[in-house]
């Protein structure tokens, strides 16, 4: 080809061009008439030319990547919980002023359409948007690298409240298509399930080749996201794989005839890639989930390797070239499944393919909770990897001799650090292969990565200390609060300038401000900007008034037992009968909100639910509280509804029980968009506590040591219970059903959990701690500037948990790759190499 003859139109950013993209995008992309277009068709087209912009970015920043022969980062994760783009893209673009006039030139309304968008939501909840957050710091600080994971044809599902409880809906996001995504039918790789292993007789025995023979395959095919940096050309790319069947799938049931049972079998192969697993804590039992996680890690580290070898003949380079970080141990068969394509596919020997491997992979743990750390049964493993089955014993064995040799036959040490855990049925230890493979290990809050190198991998931690790091979380200050709180943005674009979105630090400047009356009464001004948003959004939804003037007081997260909204609803209930016993005590006004899903099989996180469905129903009906309580459950949290929740929070609720949050993101966004913590001294807590200081943080309850103290000397939150008329008060009419008036025992279960069987949480132990911190709370409201200035104090101090920090640790600490660098030479690069491969 010759490239002169190659031109192509470079889309102008003015509002008259961009008139024309979008008009251009309707009738010949959409094939849409203006005059028969829907709102869809509509935000279709304008997504379409918005994407546009993005593509020559994409191609220099690939282009640049290859020319500077830079180290890729790729972040495995099997959920991004991303939420809506269009908005987002607007923001990196700079674009939203252009778009919003175009738009209204056509009539057409720029918010509305945005909010038509449906979100991405290809995640649980923290540990998918963290993965998201990730990625925007990745593409904005430069690093360069993609992200790798699952397209879901169903997303989260869709929470509905009926009756006051939880009712799950199919979250079938694709329904008119995706218009950020590019397919890539070209890049398409089988991945094999089942079959069995002949090993190949020669010089590596017996830790050498296989044959992985007779296996069922289906074929993974690549759809590529744009990823924008904001303030940079650069950009990253999200590829999500969809499995497709392969095509000689049961040709003999063709032959026989039988076209159903071929269709069927097809269907039966794409079903990995349809459904989001609806639980971010337990490894769902299911042999799909296992398919899922093998699915798409296998296709990727064919991929990862494929592009490697496009400019390399050896492997030496690899551990120069390629970093492979994995979320969580979800992703960690990629580990033998790198081992299998070394060994068995380019023929290395095991010690370098082990050499290899230890030096790309790295490991991030989220949890420390026993059930939610993955296990799977030997038997099944076997079944459905046999060789990855035989490498993970052979990695096994070669380590325990290797302890045996520096520590002597000491069978109780051997026993804990085995890969396979042989006590009852023998299950493999995911976590522990990830630990092994890996050349560095992160928890993601000081608190946690102390914690993980005490208790699970403890022994590990004495093998291998140097491979232990912290790299505590951060969220993007983009996302959550240049584009979810528009007028506090606007206020620090006015008084510290522009430059917080890509230095986040630079909030400090606001530190001063704290004592400037004018600066105060704006700060507040746009608070309550954001509360008169939240409320209109609970009066058109739910029907319900509340009054901007009363504090929020907000906790929004997945429902789990130790994060203990229960505790919350002790502290409501204890409100009410306090307002009741004394209505004219001068209380001050709060709106309590919760919001967020349970896991459809979490009997317990969904009677809480229900309780404070209930709770809500009885306050907000009772004449004699009025305006000074009212308790509201907004249906379907979600990265959208978050970006409405964050800006309006008064009050932000991270009341764990110590040791058990890893971090926690939800307490920065509020934080960040200008709420107070009342939380306790677990997961990332601690260090906003020291970085706005702790005479600005309601800190309460028992410490993890504490914690630790009370079960080791024997816990009994009967006792508790039987010296707190109050507590007991509250505990009673939930029992007697005060809120379920029509099925009083409703809550019997909730009340013996808590007195009666072990309180597993130490929600009694906390109890009183938390209602004497809701008092301070409540005495710092009543003074308007006291309050606003000590939330001025924490936007100022929240600078170091922005997720740019965070990944410019990974990259420096433990990637070591450095930034695509993007220059008028990048710029000036032909076509040749174009969008990722
Ligand atoms: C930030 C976020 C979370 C994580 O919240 P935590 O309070 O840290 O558990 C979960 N879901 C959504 C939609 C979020 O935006």
């Amino acid at each position: 080809m010759n490239i002169e003859d190659f031109k192509y139109d470079h889309p102008d950013r003015d509002v008259a061009a961009f008139k024309r993209a979008v008009a251009n995008k309707l009738i010949y992309a959409v094939g849409k008439d203006p005059f028969a277009a829907s709102p869809d068709d509509w935000l279709h087209a304008t997504a379409l030319a918005v994407r546009d912009q993005l593509v020559e970015r994409w191609m220099g920043t690939t282009r640049a990547q290859y020319a500077q022969k830079l180290k890729r980062v790729y972040y495995m994760s099997m959920e991004f919980l991303i939420g809506r783009t269009f908005t987002n893209a607007l923001l990196a673009l700079e674009l939203q002023g252009t778009v919003k006039q175009a738009l209204a030139d056509f009539g057409v309304d720029i918010q509305a359409l945005s909010e038509r968008e449906p979100d991405a939501a290809l995640g649980n909840g923290g540990l998918g948007r963290l993965a998201a957050c990730f990625l925007d710091s990745m593409a904005t600080l430069g690093v360069p690298g993609m992200g790798y994971g699952i397209r879901y044809e169903y997303g989260m599902f869709r929470q509905r409240i009926v009756d006051g409880q939880q009712v799950e809906q199919p979250d079938y996001w694709l329904t008119r298509g995706n218009p950020w995504e590019f397919q890539r039918p070209e890049v398409t790789f089988r991945v094999r399930f089942g079959g069995h292993v002949q090993r190949r007789e020669g010089i590596h025995a017996p830790y050498g080749a296989a044959n992985w023979v007779d296996t069922h395959d289906v074929l993974a095919m690549a759809y590529d996201t744009i990823i924008p940096g904001y303030g940079t050309q650069a950009t990253n790319t999200l590829r999500l794989w969809s499995a497709k069947a392969t095509e000689e799938i049961d040709l003999s049931a063709f032959n026989r005839g039988n076209y159903m049972e071929a269709v069927e079998s097809k269907n039966h192969s794409e079903n990995v890639s349809r459904v989001l697993y609806p639980d971010d804590s337990t490894p769902s039992g299911r042999e799909l989930r296992l398919h899922q996680e093998y699915f798409f890690v296998s296709a990727s580290v064919q991929d990862l390797l494929r592009r490697y070898l496009r400019n390399h003949t050896t492997f030496d380079d690899l551990p120069d070239q390629v970093s492979i970080h994995l979320n969580d141990t979800h992703p960690v068969l990629a580990v033998p499944e790198l081992m299998r394509l070394l060994i068995d596919e380019h023929n290395l020997p095991w010690d370098t393919a082990w050499a290899h491997t230890q030096k790309v992979f790295s490991y991030t743990n989220h949890t420390l909770m026993h059930e939610a750390l993955e296990t799977w049964p030997v038997e099944m493993f076997g079944r459905i990897l046999p060789r990855h089955l035989q490498i993970l014993f052979d990695m096994n064995s070669r380590f325990l001799a290797e302890v045996t040799q520096a520590h002597g036959h000491d069978v109780e040490l051997l026993r804990r650090l085995s890969l396979i855990d042989e006590s009852g049925e023998r299950r493999v230890r995911m976590a522990y292969v990830a630990v092994l493979a890996s050349h560095s290990i992160n928890g993601v809050s000081g608190l946690h990565s102390e914690l993980m190198k005490q208790s699970i991998f403890a022994d590990f931690n004495s093998l291998f200390p140097e491979r232990f790091n912290n790299k505590t979380n951060g969220v993007t200050p983009r996302r959550w609060l240049a584009q979810a709180n528009p007028p506090l943005a606007a206020l620090l674009d006015a008084r510290i300038g522009r430059g917080w979105r890509r230095d986040l630090t630079q909030l400090q400047a606001l530190r001063p401000m704290a004592q400037q009356p004018a600066f105060v009464r704006a700060f507040r001004h746009a608070k309550r900007e954001n509360k008169l948003r939240l409320a209109n959004w609970v009066d058109e939804h739910l029907r319900i008034d509340i009054d901007t003037d009363a504090l929020f007081d907000v906790q929004v997260k997945r429902m789990h037992e130790y994060k203990r909204q229960l505790l919350n609803v002790l502290h409501v209930v204890t409100r009410y009968h306090r307002i009741l016993a004394d209505p004219t005590a001068g209380h001050v006004p709060r709106v309590i909100v919760f919001a967020g899903k349970a896991a459809s099989a979490y009997q317990m996180a969904k009677l809480v639910i229900r309780l404070i469905n209930d709770v809500a129903k009885v306050i907000n009906e009772d004449e004699r509280v009025g305006k000074l309580l009212k308790v509201v459950f907004l249906p379907n949290y979600s990265v959208s509804l978050a970006e409405i929740i964050m800006p309006a929070a008064d009050l932000s609720e991270q009341i764990s029980t110590a040791g058990t949050e890893a971090s926690g993101t939800g307490n920065m966004k509020f934080a960040l968009n200008g709420a107070l913590t009342i939380g306790t001294l677990d997961g990332a807590n601690v260090e906003m506590r020291d970085n706005v200081g702790a005479e600005n943080f309601f800190i309460f309850g028992n410490t993890t040591p504490e914690v630790a103290q009370i079960r080791a000397s024997g816990y009994h939150p009967r006792g508790i219970y039987e010296a707190d008329p109050e507590l007991q008060r509250t505990l009673d009419s939930i029992r007697d059903g005060l809120f379920s008036p029509a099925e009083p025992a409703r809550y019997q279960q909730i009340f013996d959990a808590l007195v009666s069987w072990g309180d597993h949480y130490l929600l009694l132990a906390d109890y009183a701690s938390y209602i004497e911190a809701q008092a301070k709370v409540d005495a710092l409201y009543r003074d308007a500037d006291a309050w606003t200035r000590m939330a001025i104090l924490n936007v100022a101090g929240m600078g170091e948990f922005s997720s740019d920090r965070t990944i410019a640790q990974y990259a420096h600490e433990i990637w070591k790759t450095r930034p695509v660098a993007l220059g008028p030479a990048a710029e000036a690069a032909t076509v040749s190499s174009a969008a990722p491969r």
